[in-house]
């Protein structure tokens, strides 16, 4: 049945391009922030774009905060995910326009104040995520990473970070 095996220069089809971004978004899929494994980069709104390129993706990420350490570990993790996957693979950095808070979606927000990170809030006071009390004061505007601010609870008194609105 020799004359049954696909040929490997089978002309291109339409959709093929397609087949291979969804398997890529599949795998991107389950790429976390190393810093708050809870939230993928989907999550977190900094998976801007998959594109197909021939036989490999272009990926296009914007970072959440320009210098921020972990982007070069998500780089990293998005080329190790792909590859794993046999997807050859390109990571693209936009810087504009600039990542903001409004980007995360609402399930995003909420897994962050279940993992105890007080979500970014704008213009309102920030909830504990331990308690819930809204009576809370920031401590400094340098969290345990560059992306959080150190709060401190005023009812609990348990101190916590909360993501800077950006
Ligand atoms: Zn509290």
């Amino acid at each position: 049945m020799v004359g049954d095996t696909p040929s490997p220069t089978l002309p291109r089809f339409a959709g093929e391009g397609e087949g291979l971004r969804v398997r890529a978004l599949a795998v991107l899929k389950d790429v976390v922030d190393p810093e708050i494994p809870v939230l993928t980069i989907a999550d977190l709104g900094i998976l801007r774009d998959v594109s197909v390129d021939g036989d490999s993706v272009e990926v296009t990420i914007t970072p959440t905060y320009s210098g921020c350490p972990a982007m070069h570990a998500i780089t990293l993790d998005i080329q190790a995910a792909l590859t794993r996957a046999g997807i050859k693979a390109r990571v693209r950095t936009v810087l504009s326009p600039a990542w903001t808070t409004d980007w995360m979606s609402e399930a995003a927000k909420e897994k962050l104040a279940a993992f105890g990170i007080a979500p970014p809030e704008r213009g309102a006071r920030l909830k504990c995520p331990l308690c819930g009390s809204e009576d809370t004061e920031q401590i400094s505007a340098f969290g345990s990473t560059s992306c959080k601010a150190l709060h401190r609870c005023r009812a609990c008194r348990e101190p916590f970070d909360a993501f800077k609105c950006h």
